[in-house]
């Protein structure tokens, strides 16, 4: 009966996982994944960016087992996040009547 959601959810490859030892690890690494499948996916690899920066938390070769994100998709999340997401259009910010006008020229480089 749970073969339905197993299709969306990423499995976790982790060694905890497989063994299957840990209930805790298990069930926070399921959480996580199905956490992961409701967001798209800027939101994917910003949030395992972030998890990547935790101190002491997992290296992005764990994450990447985890999750199934790629260590270089990680690594991308991880360095938009520390551009403070500049270069990421922001889809929820709307214009709204006279704010900033963005025709004004920058003269640089
Ligand atoms: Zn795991």
């Amino acid at each position: 009966m749970t073969s339905e959601t197993a299709k969306t959810v990423h499995q976790c490859q982790c060694d905890v996982c497989q063994a299957g030892t840990d209930r805790d690890t298990i069930q926070h690494h399921r959480q996580m994944n199905l956490f992961l499948s409701r967001l798209n996916e800027p939101q994917r690899r910003w949030y395992v960016g972030l998890l990547s920066q935790k101190p002491g938390g997992d290296s992005d070769r764990q994450l990447s087992l985890i999750t199934g994100l790629d260590e270089e998709t990680i690594r991308r999340g991880r360095r938009e996040l520390e551009a403070d997401l500049t270069n990421v259009p922001n889809d929820r910010q709307r214009r709204e009547g006279g704010g900033r006008r963005s025709a004004e020229k920058k003269t640089r480089s």
